[in-house]
């Protein structure tokens, strides 16, 4: 059966149409180079769409991104950085490159993100051991904003730097302001999956152009102002392609419309699991709160549902050839990570255990979307 069926991918990549034209621009004019018209271009598209006087660094990966914070943040050795344990190990990974210690904080239910009441026991408990941390990364996970508010406020009351991570939050809002907008700094990806791609790549959010301008030193090997190669400093090669970059500049010109057809996914998941108990979709808990879905999520809770589990939903999808995927694994439960202190209780943890995400891109069609909704209300009609 699922051989004759094509695959309904999770999140596959969606161009609009005018990226090859960048592309093919960079060509004509042979900047086939890791600086060139359209990383300016892309990164002029990016400060417009995001606003509030932000700088941005386009780079190689979201990875990269949230690894330059930490450097210019002065993170190094030794150092503890706190981290929403809930999230994709691109948000720990660099902590760990800098030889610093990743603290993981639990997740609150509304929006599954990092909890401010977990957040401020890590932070006073790290101080009375001696250590005060030196960033807090929150996530907008699948595009939820976190609580900005009161995460932000126990940021300041201990005056410590948010790198807020928005690889997965591309035009979400907060009480009607961009994520990304809210840290020290913020990470923004473009990996093939994301709501916009550049096949590969990512960007650093600054706060002014001093901090713009260091992020494309580092970005480039650290180098001086010089004739010849002069280094004072350890720099990365993270600099985003001029070729990437002209996809990036394409995928801008349909951002808006595809975190409408996004949105459309969520709402579509709504209304199928409207009548169906102790299943529930991942929604916004308050009007303050406006996500791109990037991903749409369900819980699936055994007991209302007659003890079916969302690996059962899963590999019920899996036979139609349809894509589904648990939610992130925490970090602290990662093998890599055991070793690393956690503060909160089970929260990620149970989202974890119940929880699914579905096939949500932005290029699903309606033959794909009666594909989906037939397998999943035949899956619970026969329970
Ligand atoms: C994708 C992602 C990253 C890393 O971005 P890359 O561009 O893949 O390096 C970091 N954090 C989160 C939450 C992500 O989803």
């Amino acid at each position: 059966m699922s051989s004759e069926l094509s695959k309904i991918w999770l999140s596959s990549p969606h161009m609009g149409g005018q990226e090859q034209e960048f592309v093919a621009k960079a060509f004509e004019e042979n900047w086939i180079a890791p600086l060139g018209p359209n990383v300016n271009g892309f990164e002029e598209d990016l400060q417009q769409y995001l606003g509030n006087d932000k700088q941005i660094g386009v780079l190689s990966s979201g990875t990269a991104a949230i690894h330059l914070a930490l450097v210019q943040l002065g993170v190094s050795h030794g150092d503890e950085v706190i981290c929403q344990s809930f999230t994709f190990c691109g948000s720990a990974n660099p902590i760990m490159y800098l030889g610093a210690t990743p603290i993981f904080v639990d997740s609150e239910v509304s929006t599954w993100n990092i909890c401010p009441k977990a957040l401020e026991e890590a932070i006073v408990d790290r101080i009375s051991k001696g250590k005060k941390p030196k960033a807090i990364i929150p996530v907008h996970l699948y595009g939820m904003p976190y609580k900005v508010d009161e995460v932000g406020a126990v940021a300041q009351k201990y005056s410590i730097p948010i790198i807020e991570d928005a690889a997965e939050s591309l035009g979400s809002t907060y009480k009607s302001k961009n994520c990304g907008t809210f840290g020290e700094f913020a990470a923004l990806s473009f990996n093939g999956n994301k709501i916009i791609t550049t096949s590969g790549g990512g960007a650093l959010v600054c706060a002014d152009k001093e901090s713009k301008d260091k992020t494309v030193y580092y970005s480039t090997q650290a180098r001086d102002a010089a004739p010849h190669y002069q280094h004072t400093e350890v720099g990365f090669n993270y600099r985003m392609s001029n070729i990437s970059a002209g996809i990036g500049r394409g995928q801008m010109k349909v951002l808006d419309e595809h975190v409408g057809l996004r949105r459309g996914m969520f709402h579509f998941y709504k209304s199928i699991f409207e009548t169906i108990e102790g299943v529930e979709v991942f929604t916004e808990p308050s009007d303050d709160f406006f996500s791109n879905h990037w991903l749409s999520a369900i819980t699936v809770r055994p007991e209302p549902t007659k003890g079916v589990s969302r690996e059962d939903l899963r590999l019920h999808l899996e036979q139609y050839n349809i894509e589904s995927r648990p939610l992130w694994k925490p970090m602290h439960l990662q093998p890599v990570f055991e070793k690393m202190p956690f503060y909160g209780g089970q929260v990620a943890e149970q989202l974890f255990e119940e929880g699914l995400c579905l096939p949500s891109g932005s290029n699903l069609t309606d033959e794909d979307r009666t594909r989906i909704k037939k397998a999943i209300l035949e899956f619970f009609q026969n329970k």
